[in-house]
C-alpha cells in the first residue's frame, strides 16, 4: 500500500488508473468501513482511501479535538484489506485558499442533520467536491448510515455531471443493532452498557412500526430514552427514502434518529417498509 501525503504526487500516481475505487473517511476504522472498502476492491481495479478528520464539518472545536483517532492501527487495518493507496492529506492540502462558502445546497439539507447542525453538510459537500476533483475515482463508496448525506452527495454528483459512481452500502451494525461509529471508541464502559439498553428499545419500535405505522411508538421510544440519561433527542422521525419527506404511510421509508449519550452525538436509521 503506498502512503501519499500529497496532492501532486498522489496526482501523478493515480494518473493512469482508469478504474479506481474511492472510499473518503475520518479514520478509526471499523468493519463498516471495510464493507465499504471490500466494496470497492470487489467492484474495482485498485482502491483509495482517504483518512481526513475534516475539521469545518464539525460544529463544535472540542467534538473536533476528540474524535478519536488510530491512525497506525488504521493503516494496519488497510493493509490487510490490500488497499492500493491511502491519502493522508494536511488541512492546507485540501484548503489551500480556506473553504468554499458559496455551496448551493439542496432542499434535502433542511432537514434532519442539516436542522440541528448550521453548515454541516456545506462541509461535507466541500470536501468531498475538492477529494473527488483530485482523485478523480470511477465509483465513490458510500455508507447508508449517513443516508442524508449519501443522498446530498449523490444530487450533487447529478447536478455537476461528475463522471462518476455512487455505490450505497448498507450499515454494517453491532451485535446490539446498532450502526457502528467510530465515535463509540470515546465511549465509557458504562456508556456502551446504556447504548445496548437503548438500541433494545429502538429495536423493538423498529419492530413495532413494521408491523403498524403509529407515531405513538414514536413518542413511547422518545419517553423511554429520557430514562436512560438521553438529555437531547435531536430528531426521531419517519421519513420516506426518495425525497426524505415526513410519511405516516408504508412507502419505501426509515426510521431516522439523533439523539446525545452524555457528549457524544449518535447518528442511525433503520430500513421500515
Ligand atoms: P466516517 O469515517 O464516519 O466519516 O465514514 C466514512 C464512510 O463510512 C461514510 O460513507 C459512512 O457512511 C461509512 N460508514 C460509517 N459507519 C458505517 C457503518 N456502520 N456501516 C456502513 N458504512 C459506514
Amino acid at each position: 500500500m503506498k502512503i501519499i501525503f500529497n496532492k501532486h504526487k498522489l496526482i501523478k500516481i493515480i494518473e493512469k488508473e482508469k478504474n479506481l475505487g474511492f472510499v473518503p473517511t475520518m479514520g478509526s476504522l471499523h468493519k463498516g468501513h471495510s464493507f465499504l472498502i471490500k466494496k470497492s476492491n470487489s467492484q474495482c481495479k485498485k482502491t483509495i482511501v482517504s483518512i481526513f478528520v475534516n475539521k469545518p464539518q464539525f460544529n463544535k472545536f472540542a467534538d473536533f479535538k476528540k474524535y478519536p483517532r488510530t491512525l497506525s492501527k488504521d493503516v494496519k487495518t488497510l493493509k490487510k484489506l490490500k488497499v492500493d493507496f491511502l491519502y493522508l492529506p494536511s488541512f492546507k492540502e485540501i484548503y489551500p485558499y480556506g473553504t468554499n462558502r458559496k455551496i448551493k445546497m439542496h432542499k434535502f439539507s433542511k432537514v434532519l442533520c442539516g436542522k440541528f447542525r448550521p453548515g454541516h453538510f456545506k462541509a461535507v459537500i466541500d470536501v468531498v467536491d475538492r477529494f473527488i476533483r483530485i482523485i478523480n475515482p470511477k465509483k465513490i463508496f458510500l455508507g447508508e448510515k449517513d443516508f442524508q448525506q449519501l443522498k446530498l452527495i449523490k444530487k450533487v454528483i447529478k447536478k455537476n455531471i461528475l463522471p462518476i459512481k455512487l455505490i450505497s452500502c448498507p450499515s454494517i451494525r453491532l451485535n446490539n443493532g446498532m450502526s457502528m461509529s467510530s465515535r463509540y471508541n470515546n465511549f465509557s464502559l458504562k456508556e456502551k452498557k446504556i447504548l445496548d439498553k437503548i438500541a433494545i428499545k429502538i429495536n423493538s419500535c423498529v419492530k413495532e412500526l413494521r408491523k403498524n405505522i403509529n407515531l405513538s411508538f414514536l413518542e413511547k421510544l422518545n419517553q423511554e430514552l429520557r430514562n436512560y440519561d438521553v438529555n437531547k433527542i435531536d430528531y426521531l422521525e419517519i421519513r420516506e427514502e426518495e425525497n426524505l419527506q415526513l410519511t405516516e404511510k408504508k412507502t419505501k421509508a426509515r426510521l431516522f434518529i439523533a439523539f446525545y449519550l452524555g457528549e457524544i452525538r449518535i447518528i442511525d436509521n433503520f430500513i421500515l417498509y
